[in-house]
C-alpha cells in the first residue's frame, strides 16, 4: 500500500516508521529538507533501538529503504492509497492540506487526519470527497502506542471506516472505533475531565510533589503531575482551550498550566516542567499525601465514560479498550463502573462539582438514576447484534444472512470473524432450522479481498486458517445450509458456497477458481472439498484451467442442486425445507453424510444405526408419521 504522512514531527516521524515496518511504501512530507532528514534520523535511532531488542526482525537500513522525503504534498499524494495528516492542531492549517488533498488525490484514497482532539467535520469543512476523509489518531509514541482510535465523521463512508480498521490490525494495533465526532473522542475526552480536575487542586495551592509520591507508592507508573509533564504541558493546555471553546468555558478555569506554557515550562521536552527532566525521569523523595482520592478520578472517568455511552460515541468495550491502551491503564472506567457503588460515584460526583464549582463534574442522569449498569448491559446486547459485513434478518424458520461487501461482496477477515461469531449465535438457535446464504446487490461473492494489505506470509497464513475455520463450521451446524448463488462465486465465494449443505443458483451464476492463474491455490479448503461434492476428475478440471463454468454447467456437474428464478424462489425452497424437515433429521443426515465420506463404511454404518436409534424416541418421530397418516403437515419441535 502507499501511504503518505504529512507532518514529519513528534507524531508524523513515528507514523511513518510504523507504516514502513508493516511493509507499506511510505512518503513522509514537510516544509523544508532540513526537517524531514531530521525526521530520518529519529526513525533510523528508533529501528535500531528495535532492533537490538528483538522487536524487528528486517535490518533497519531495508525498512528505512521504503521511507521516501518529499517536500511537494501535490506530487507526493497523488498515487497515494492512505494519507495520514499530522501537522500541527491548528484548524485552518489542517483544513488547508485536507483542501489540497482533495484535489490532488486519487477519488479512493482514504483521507485521514491525526488530529487529538478536533472535529472531523471541521477538518473537512473545505472538502468535495468528505466521504473519504476519517479519524486515524495515534497515540505518542506510535511505535510503542497500541492503540489508535477511529473517528467517523458525519460524512465519513462505512467503507472508508472499515478499511481503516483493517489496515489499523494489520500495523498490529488496537482499533478502536468512534461512532460521533466529538471533540477529544474518547481517550482526550476522559484525559481533559482529569486534567481539569487536577488542575484545580493545584491551583488550591497544594505540594504536588506529595500527590504523586502518593500516586506512585499506590503502584501507578507516574503521579498526575508527573504525567502531565511527560505529555507536554503544551499540549495539556492547547487541549483544555480546545474544549474550553468546544464544550464548556469552564475547561478555561485551568490557568496555572497555560502560565507555566507562556513561561516555557512545558514538561519533559524543554527539560522542565513541575520537575526537572534534564537528567532523566524526576526523583520524587516527598512524602506522600493523599490529597487526591483516586476514586474521586475513577469518579470523573465514569462520568465522562457514561456522557459518552449516553450520546452513542462509543461502546463499552472500545471505551474500555481506549482508556486502558491510551491512558497505560489496568483496567478502564466500564469496569470499576459494572463493579461501582453508583450511589457513592454519584455523591463524589456533587462534592466535587459543588467544592470547585463545575457543573461538568456534576454526575450524568444514568449515574443518578442508576440507568448506567442497564445502558452496560443494553449496548452489548446491541453490540453482538451489529454486523459490519453481514447483513441477518429473519423469516419464519430460516435466517437470511446477507454478504454485504457491496460490490463483490469480497471476504475478508472480518466477514470471516463475523460470520463465525453469526454461526456461534445461531447454533442453539432453535427458532431457526435453515440458514439462507447469499450476498446483497448483483453477486454472492467474488471470493477473497487480496488487496487488503496482508504483510507477511504468518498473516495470510492465520487469513487462510480462519477461512477454513469459519467455513468447516457449516458442515457442522445443526441446521440445513443453503448457499442461493446470484453473480459470482469466484475464489473465496465459490468455497464459501461449497461448504453450504445445498447450492441453489440463478441462471446468471458464474462459478470458477482463478486461484492457479493468479499464482495461488484455492486455500479456502477449495482443493479438499470440491472433489468430494464434483468427483477428482472434474474438480481437478475446474481448479487447473481456472474455468469459469454457468449455473446450468454447475448443475449438469451436480454442484448445484436447483436452479430458481429469483430470490423469493430461494426463500420459498428454504421455508420450505424449514417446516417439512425435522431439524434433528437435518441435523445428523449432515453430519453421517460429511463425516461417513472420511471414516470407513463399517463406522459410517455402524454411526448411522446409532442415529437411527437416537431418532426413535424422539417426539419428532411420533409427530412425522402422525402427520403422514392424516396428511397435514408436520409441527417439529426439534425435540
Ligand atoms: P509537531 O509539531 O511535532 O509536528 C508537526 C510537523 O508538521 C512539523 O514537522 C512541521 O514542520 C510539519 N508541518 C507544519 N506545516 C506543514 C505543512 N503545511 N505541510 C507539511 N508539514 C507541515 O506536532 P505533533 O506533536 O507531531 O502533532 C501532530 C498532530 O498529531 C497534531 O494534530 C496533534 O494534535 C496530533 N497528536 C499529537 C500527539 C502528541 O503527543 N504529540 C499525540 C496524538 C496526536
Amino acid at each position: 500500500m502507499k501511504v503518505v504522512v504529512i507532518g514529519s514531527g513528534e507524531m508524523g516521524h513515528g507514523i511513518a516508521e510504523v507504516m514502513a515496518i508493516y511493509k507499506n511504501e511510505v512518503t513522509l512530507v514537510d516544509i523544508k529538507d532540513e526537517i524531514l532528514d531530521k525526521a530520518i534520523s529519529k526513525i533510523r535511532e528508533s529501528l535500531d533501538r528495535l532492533k537490538k531488542r528483538g522487536s524487528i526482525e528486517e535490518e533497519p537500513e531495508d525498512i528505512l529503504k521504503r521511507i521516501t522525503k518529499s517536500i511537494n504534498l501535490e506530487e507526493a499524494v497523488k498515487d497515494a492509497d492512505l494519507v495520514i495528516e499530522a501537522v500541527p492542531e491548528i484548524v485552518d492549517l489542517k483544513q488547508n492540506i485536507f483542501k489540497r488533498l482533495d484535489q490532488f488525490t486519487k477519488p479512493d484514497a482514504i483521507l485521514a487526519t491525526n488530529t487529538s482532539n478536533i472535529r472531523i467535520s471541521e477538518i473537512s469543512k473545505f472538502v468535495n470527497k468528505k466521504d473519504r476523509v476519517v479519524g486515524m489518531h495515534f497515540f505518542n509514541p506510535p511505535v510503542l502506542m497500541q492503540l489508535v482510535e477511529i473517528i467517523k465523521g458525519p460524512d465519513t463512508s462505512p467503507e472508508v471506516v472499515q478499511k481503516l480498521y483493517e489496515i489499523t490490525k494489520q500495523i498490529g494495533k488496537t482499533p478502536v472505533i468512534v461512532n460521533k465526532d466529538t471533540p477529544g473522542f474518547i481517550v482526550n475526552r476522559i484525559n481533559a475531565a482529569e486534567s481539569l480536575f487536577i488542575c484545580l487542586v493545584l491551583q488550591k495551592g497544594i505540594n504536588y510533589e506529595e500527590v504523586d509520591a502518593y500516586f506512585r507508592s499506590l503502584g501507578l507508573p507516574m503521579g498526575p503531575y508527573e504525567l502531565m509533564d511527560y505529555v507536554g504541558l503544551d499540549i495539556v493546555a492547547h487541549s483544555l482551550e480546545y474544549f474550553a471553546k468546544e464544550i464548556s468555558p469552564e475547561y478555561g478555569k485551568c490557568t496555572k498550566i497555560k502560565e507555566m506554557v507562556n513561561n516555557g515550562l512545558l514538561g519533559r521536552k524543554s527539560g522542565r516542567g513541575f520537575y526537572d527532566w534534564t537528567k532523566g525521569r524526576p526523583q520524587i523523595n516527598a512524602k506522600q499525601n493523599p490529597i487526591i482520592d483516586v476514586n474521586d478520578l475513577l469518579a470523573i472517568d465514569i462520568n465522562e465514560a457514561s456522557k459518552l455511552l449516553e450520546d452513542n460515541v462509543a461502546t463499552p468495550n472500545d471505551i474500555e479498550t481506549a482508556v486502558k491502551l491510551g491512558m497505560n491503564r489496568p483496567f478502564g472506567p466500564i469496569t470499576v463502573a459494572k463493579s461501582a457503588d453508583l450511589n457513592d460515584v454519584k455523591s463524589r460526583l456533587e462534592r466535587i462539582s459543588s467544592e470547585y464549582g463545575i457543573t461538568i463534574f456534576q454526575p450524568t442522569d444514568s449515574i443518578k438514576t442508576g440507568k448506567l449498569k442497564e445502558l452496560l448491559e443494553g449496548e452489548k446486547k446491541e453490540e453482538k447484534k451489529e454486523f459490519e459485513t453481514l447483513n441477518v434478518s429473519k423469516e419464519g424458520k430460516v435466517a437470511i444472512v446477507k454478504l454485504n461487501r457491496p460490490k463483490l461482496n469480497l471476504i475478508n477477515y472480518t466477514l470471516l470473524d463475523e460470520l463465525d461469531r453469526l454461526l456461534t449465535e445461531l447454533w442453539n438457535d432453535r427458532s431457526i432450522n435453515v440458514i439462507l446464504i447469499t450476498g446483497e446487490g448483483q453477486n454472492f461473492s467474488g471470493g477473497a479481498e487480496l488487496s487488503a494489505p496482508i504483510t507477511d506470509q504468518v498473516q495470510f497464513l492465520e487469513l487462510v486458517r480462519k477461512g477454513e475455520r469459519t467455513f468447516k463450521r457449516l458442515t457442522e451446524i445443526p441446521k440445513i445450509v443453503i448457499a442461493f448463488v446470484k453473480g459470482y462465486a469466484l475464489g473465496g465465494g465459490f468455497e464459501l458456497s461449497s461448504y453450504c449443505d445445498l447450492r441453489i443458483a440463478t441462471e446468471n451464476a458464474v462459478f470458477g477458481f482463478p486461484e492457479t492463474g493468479l499464482g495461488l491455490v484455492p486455500a479456502w479448503g477449495g482443493t479438499q472439498r470440491l472433489p468430494k461434492l464434483i468427483g477428482i476428475s472434474r474438480a481437478m478440471y475446474l481448479i487447473l484451467t481456472a474455468q469459469r463454468i454457468s449455473a446450468k454447467e454447475a448443475l449438469e456437474y451436480g454442484l448445484v442442486n436447483k436452479i430458481v428464478k429469483d430470490e423469493n424462489e430461494a426463500l420459498e425452497f428454504a421455508k420450505d425445507l424449514s417446516e417439512r424437515i425435522a431439524p434433528i433429521s437435518a441435523m445428523l443426515a449432515k453430519r453421517l453424510i460429511n463425516r461417513g465420506s472420511e471414516v470407513p463404511i463399517d463406522v459410517g454404518l455402524e454411526m448411522e444405526s446409532i442415529a437411527g436409534g437416537l431418532l426413535f424416541t424422539t417426539e419428532d418421530l411420533k409427530e412425522g408419521i402422525v402427520a403422514f397418516f392424516s396428511k397435514r403437515k408436520p409441527e417439529f419441535k426439534g425435540k
